[in-house]
């Protein structure tokens, strides 16, 4: 076994719902803690895959999901050639660290951020440098990145919107950092909820991939398109780096079932644009309340608000009794809520306020 697994803290899954209603006694959960999405799954995704042809079941799937890379590739218009496709955007992360890191190389973060980019470094034996988000507005404090680069440094992640903070970043700010860090240095940019981030007309940092070589971003079908049980989720890579993902790459990664749910996932974009719709008028509601009664939180453009409140854990618990998983243990003192259904939102909200009032 390697050194560095016995130090390692493994990623805590969200667990089945029927098991947490078990052991809290409880009929109704609403598992707000995953950011999934709240509305469930397009009805043309169960459709696609009632027509898959079930002769197949011995055969494998095709490794290199042609049809799902074509219909993707055509949707953000680049080439196809230079898409890897993961089993969920979990093992992208795990190929990225698996193919760039050594041991003592350095990777960049911000904290808060998504966990997975530390684990699969530190399994790598690779160091992860934390640099803390602005703390009033929880954004990014690129400066601090720019300072931090070594001839060590092999990788920066930048989550955009970021989870947990919901903070999003200019795609002209990331390009202006960019344009600072050194060519040797791969840029990952995860955009798991790209989709929802609506303040900004062009959200997305794709086009930095076609301009940098060690730009990569990040995608994945489990927030919006509401298929997290199939897992999928690629990266949009220079043709360099794709060359090298493929060489790594576990050759029937998808399922014939996961890429059949994907492509009729991604078919169905009145889904998409209801769901984010929905999310952004209920994220205005969610903001609005948090201002009303003096909350601490951050600016969201994601599916999620992140908030400091004091006594976090029995707020926590006291949802968790009513019916409401949420995201604790991400910062001291703050919660990570998946913006739900409008009525599941205001319960939530008239619990804080009676919990606030204790
Ligand atoms: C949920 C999430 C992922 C993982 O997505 P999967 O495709 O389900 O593996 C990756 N990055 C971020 C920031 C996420 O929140």
């Amino acid at each position: 076994m390697k050194k560095q697994i016995q130090a390692i803290q493994s990623y805590t899954p969200e667990e089945p719902l029927s098991e947490v209603k078990k052991r809290y006694g409880i009929k109704k959960l609403v598992r707000l803690s995953a950011n999934e999405n709240p509305y469930g799954t397009s009805k043309q995704v169960k459709e696609a895959i009632l027509k898959w042809n079930f002769e197949e079941e011995n055969r494998y799937p095709d490794g290199y999901a042609l049809e799902l890379r074509t219909a993707v590739a055509q949707k953000l218009k680049v080439d196809a050639k230079r898409l890897v496709f993961g089993v969920g955007l979990d093992e992208i992360i795990a190929m990225f660290s698996r193919i760039f890191l050594e041991a003592e190389d350095e990777v960049l973060v911000t904290n808060p951020t998504f966990s997975e980019y530390a684990l699969h470094a530190e399994i790598e034996d690779a160091k992860v440098i934390q640099i803390d988000c602005n703390e009033q507005n929880g954004k990014y404090d690129f400066n601090g990145f720019l300072k931090k680069i070594t001839s060590k440094t092999k990788i920066i992640w930048i989550c955009n919107p970021n989870n947990p903070t919901g903070t999003y970043e200019e795609v002209s700010d990331i390009k202006n950092f960019v344009e600072k860090v050194p060519r040797s240095v791969l840029v990952l940019i995860d955009e798991a909820y790209i989709d929802y981030a609506t303040d900004s007309e062009e959200s997305s940092a794709l086009k930095l991939v076609e301009e940098f070589e060690n730009v990569a971003v990040l995608r994945t079908f489990s927030k919006v398109y509401g298929l997290a049980n199939y897992r999928v989720g690629y990266a949009f890579v220079s043709e360099k780096v794709a060359s090298y993902m493929e060489a790594a790459r576990l050759p029937y990664n998808l399922s014939s079932i996961a890429q059949i749910a994907a492509l009729a996932g991604l078919k169905d974009q009145h889904f998409i644009a209801e769901s984010i719709e929905k999310n952004k008028r209920e994220r205005i509601k969610w903001e609005s309340f948090l201002i009303d009664n003096k909350i601490k939180f951050y600016h969201s453009q994601a599916n999620f608000v992140f908030f400091r409140c004091p006594n976090a854990t029995a707020l926590a618990d006291k949802l968790l009794t009513n019916g409401y998983q949420v995201r604790r243990g991400l910062r001291p003192d703050w919660l990570r809520v998946t913006i739900g259904e409008a009525e599941d939102n205001l319960n939530i909200q008239k619990i804080m306020l009676l919990e606030k009032s204790k």
